[in-house]
């Protein structure tokens, strides 16, 4: 058991390890060997057999090239050069674009839908200050990119804004984990605005990182600017770019292309901008799920910030329940981990987690002393808390 769990033990005595997830590793953080498997594909069939050393070697290398390939000399733009990945330190992100289609900008007259206007929230750039505001800026307008035959849930390994305990690179999206071959589904009507492989312009930190992708402009604005659906990983694409879809017609197939352990979804939403910098959590987005075996879900979010207001990053957040269906276990989630992983517009979160039972929670985070409070999770409804804690020591 690691130090850090071994401290959140202490902290939480209910707590326990979590599983392993999926995604992309942070460079020389543990490499695994699913990873190495994928990676060295065909080419290198022996690499399981031997030397650890030459193994990791190898991974390595691997790694480097598949985050450093750039685009063919043929290619009609220049992909940025992303950075060297260092652990620890953000990334700079271009602002891409797709390279297939120009974006779908929403005009006056167009078939883009204003969104509805929340009854009293504050507005973009003040924080939701309580319960009430969350409820009314509440924007659950997606549905599963998954069949209803398959898995549908969030995996609660790697969720929006984690580094799964510092092992990988913040991320971006969610995963929704399924066999290979799964359909992978339109969360919501749009237009498709790229559809296809990486290999020429990075739509994540770099190139051959979403593999086969689709990404599809919603009809529906928010608050004046255009959010994408981005769907990553894919076995097959089913569309092109300028195809009109509605939800859940099929994009494609659940796959693992590009950098990723073992077959799974990668679904992000971005809003304003198609790039990675512009990511806001799905959880914030996707419908909480119908009732399942009598058990109605909700969503919670919130802020946990220092005494002067500001986000506190990777704190853990525990989420117990008190007075809800003996099924439910604790859940653990960590405040996002920087300050590139955005907040919603209004809610300015940095912390959500989707798919909670209904019923009452009992919130917690220890920094310097344990904070705790009890909030009841509504069928269909966002709950929220604050907290205003006096960070840990650096
Ligand atoms: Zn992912």
């Amino acid at each position: 058991m690691s130090g850090s769990r071994l401290a959140l033990v202490r902290a939480f005595p209910w707590s326990r390890p979590r599983a392993a997830g999926y995604g992309r590793l942070r460079p020389g953080a543990g490499l695994i060997l699913p990873l190495a498997l994928l990676l060295a594909g065909c080419a290198a069939p022996s690499i399981a057999a031997s030397a650890p050393e030459q193994a990791t070697a190898f991974i390595e290398t691997r790694v480097a090239q598949v985050l450093t390939e750039t685009a063919p000399t043929d290619a009609p733009t220049e992909p940025p050069t992303p950075p060297p990945p260092t652990a620890g330190q953000p990334l700079e992100f271009a602002t891409l674009t797709p390279i297939r289609t120009p974006l779908q900008v929403p005009t006056a007259g167009a078939t883009v839908t204003p969104a509805a206007t929340p009854a009293a929230p504050p507005t973009p750039g003040t924080p939701c200050p309580d319960a009430a505001c969350a409820q009314a800026a509440q924007h659950f307008i997606l549905e599963r990119p998954a069949p209803p035959e398959a898995a549908q849930y969030v995996d609660r390994t790697y969720g929006y804004g984690s580094t799964q305990q510092g092992l990988r690179e913040p991320h971006h999206g969610v995963e929704i984990v399924n066999r290979s071959g799964t359909p992978v589904l339109a969360a919501g009507a749009g237009t498709v605005v790229a559809a296809g492989p990486d290999d020429q312009i990075a739509f994540g930190p770099a190139t051959h990182f979403y593999g086969n992708l689709v990404v599809v402009e919603l009809e529906q604005a928010y608050h004046g600017q255009p959010v994408y659906t981005l769907y990553g990983h894919l076995a097959r694409v089913d569309v092109t770019a300028g195809q009109s879809v509605q939800a859940g017609d099929v994009l494609g197939t659940v796959g693992q292309t590009g950098v990723a352990i073992g077959p799974h979804l990668h679904f992000e939403v971005r809003v304003g901008q198609n790039s990675y910098a512009h990511t806001r959590n799905p959880e914030l987005w996707l419908k909480p799920l119908p009732d399942v075996k009598g058990r109605p879900y909700g969503a919670l979010a919130g802020r946990i910030v220092d005494l002067e207001g500001n986000l506190l990053y990777g704190q853990t957040v525990v989420i117990r329940p008190v007075d809800v269906n003996e099924a439910t276990r604790t859940k653990y989630i960590t405040t996002y981990a920087q300050e590139t992983l955005n907040g919603d517009d209004i809610l300015q979160e940095n912390f959500s987690l989707g798919d909670l039972p209904a019923g009452r929670y009992s919130v917690a985070v220890n920094t310097t002393k344990f904070y705790e409070q009890t909030i009841v999770i509504e069928p269909g409804q966002l709950g929220w808390v604050t907290f205003t804690v006096k960070p840990p020591a650096p």
